[in-house]
């Protein structure tokens, strides 16, 4: 084996990188402090859904380099790597909450018995490799033994998390002390990636510059969504045209429902926080955030304006993810979406290829249903929430015929305008011509 290597947190990111390093050859032992979570994943039952990650998990768990464990004694024996990769979710004025890091690096801390090198993979704020440091040297019991604080911040995408950490288009890492971080670059060495090295404050901010231009992308597109249904031109066909450009690119354009997930809300609203504490008057990033959450009202409008109100009306939501190929819910605009049609009162039944068992936490009084066809079913509208292919592929005229009213809110534009109003639909897409009707 080449390395030994903790990770703390079995989150997406965590169970993601624990794997993957394990798959490249390396001693892999993750660490979580639930101890059925910690059960189930010996028994090769794992907490989340992503692509290839459970069959990466048994493969490496067989080979013996991929353990799991609730302790932090065993998890730092032999460990000459910690990767902190629990959450860092949004406290109550938008600011990233920290708890989870200061837990872990204490943890970490006090079993330092040999020179260590600490990565936060969680995304933190800028200044925090610092106060890991500083909270590590607090509680470790020799504070003559040498240790590194880097940062590698993380750009996986949930659903495809483990085909993006083997091919990641570049690697950050970040520390005071360089051969630290050309340490940590020898463990990504096999992928072969492009490599950036700088301090700690820089690699922060690359996370939080990379994710909040993403969402600013989106936002920007569903501007211009609603303002070329307003004027009668097709998004669609406009973000082709504007995505050509190289120097705009093709991705993250598609206008829609908005971005939701557990990443671009809070670290929008972690750096606009950032911003503003720190005397800087963060507008672009509060633009980002309302066209965001406008979007899902937008949602609701549309659907209202044709069938009048909701009271005692049925809606069929398709797709509860906060996108496809995830059973992360975690501020997702199907949330928003049914509270705010239920609370004008309508009845909503739903379907989901794998977030059924997540949103049940979430979300009660909502009719789960086993197929879209069953969501389809005497409902007076749908509303398709999340682009799974699984929805693409609909009989879209036996849908339209299980209906009791045929209106079609096409929140994320995969089908086509004019096909669908001629099998009979009322169809609104987002940004797709005069009235959402859509000129193609
Ligand atoms: P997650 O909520 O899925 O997982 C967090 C894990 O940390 C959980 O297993 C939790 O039990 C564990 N944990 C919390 N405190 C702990 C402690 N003291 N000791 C041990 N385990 C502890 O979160 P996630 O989606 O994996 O995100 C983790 C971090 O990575 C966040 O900062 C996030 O912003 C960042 N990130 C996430 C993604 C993504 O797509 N999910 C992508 C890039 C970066």
């Amino acid at each position: 084996m080449k390395k030994t290597i903790c990770v703390i947190g079995v989150g997406y990111v965590g169970l993601v990188t624990g794997a993957c390093l394990a798959d490249l050859g390396n001693g892999v032992i993750c660490l979580n402090r639930d101890q059925e979570k910690c059960d189930n994943l010996k028994k090769g039952i794992l907490p989340i859904y992503e692509p290839g990650l459970e069959e990466l998990v048994h493969r490496n768990q067989a080979a013996g380099r991929l353990a799991f464990t609730t302790s932090y004694d065993e998890a730092m024996q032999d460990a000459e790597f910690v990767f902190i990769a629990v959450g860092t979710p949004s406290g109550t004025e938008g600011e990233a909450d920290l708890a989870h890091v200061n837990a872990a690096a204490t943890d970490v801390a006090r079993r330092i018995h040999k020179p260590i090198i600490i990565i936060n993979k969680s995304t933190v704020p800028i200044g925090t490799g610092d106060w890991v440091a500083d909270i590590v040297r607090e509680h470790m019991p020799d504070p003559s033994i040498p240790f590194w604080v880097v940062s590698n911040p993380e750009f996986l995408r949930e659903g495809s998390g483990v085909y993006d950490s083997m091919n990641p288009d570049r690697i950050v890492l970040g520390s005071t002390n360089r051969e630290a971080a050309e340490r940590v670059a020898e463990l990504y060495y096999p992928l072969q990636a492009e490599t950036i090295i700088t301090d700690l404050r820089t690699a922060e901010m690359i996370k939080y510059a990379s994710n909040a231009f993403l969402a600013t992308k989106i936002s920007f597109i569903n501007e211009m969504a609603n303002i070329c249904e307003a004027l009668g031109a097709d998004v669609k066909t406009v973000a082709y045209g504007m995505g050509t450009d190289k120097r705009i690119a093709p991705s993250f354009l598609g206008a829609g429902i908005g971005w939701g997930g557990s990443c671009f809300p809070k670290d929008v609203k972690a750096l606009a926080f950032m911003a503003a504490t720190h005397g800087q008057h963060p507008q672009l990033l509060r633009a980002v955030l309302e066209i965001n959450y406008d979007q899902r009202k937008r949602v609701v409008t549309k659907l209202r304006d044709i069938l009048g109100g909701f009271r005692g009306k049925t809606i069929g939501i398709l797709g509860l993810a906060f996108k496809p190929n995830t059973d992360d819910m975690r501020d997702a605009p199907s949330i928003s979406i049914i509270r705010l049609l239920r609370n004008e009162g309508a009845m909503i039944k739903t379907y989901d290829p794998v977030a059924v068992e997540t949103a049940q936490r979430i979300l009660n009084d909502v009719e789960y249903c086993s197929d879209p066809y069953a969501v389809a079913q005497d409902a007076d509208a749908l509303i398709l929430v999340t682009e799974w292919n699984e929805f693409k592929q609909l009989d879209m005229e036996r849908v339209r015929s299980l209906m009791r009213q045929p209106v079609l809110i096409d929140g994320r534009n995969i089908y086509d305008p004019a096909r669908m109003r001629a099998l009979g639909f009322i169809y609104r897409g987002m940004g797709r011509g005069y009235n959402g009707e859509g000129t193609l």
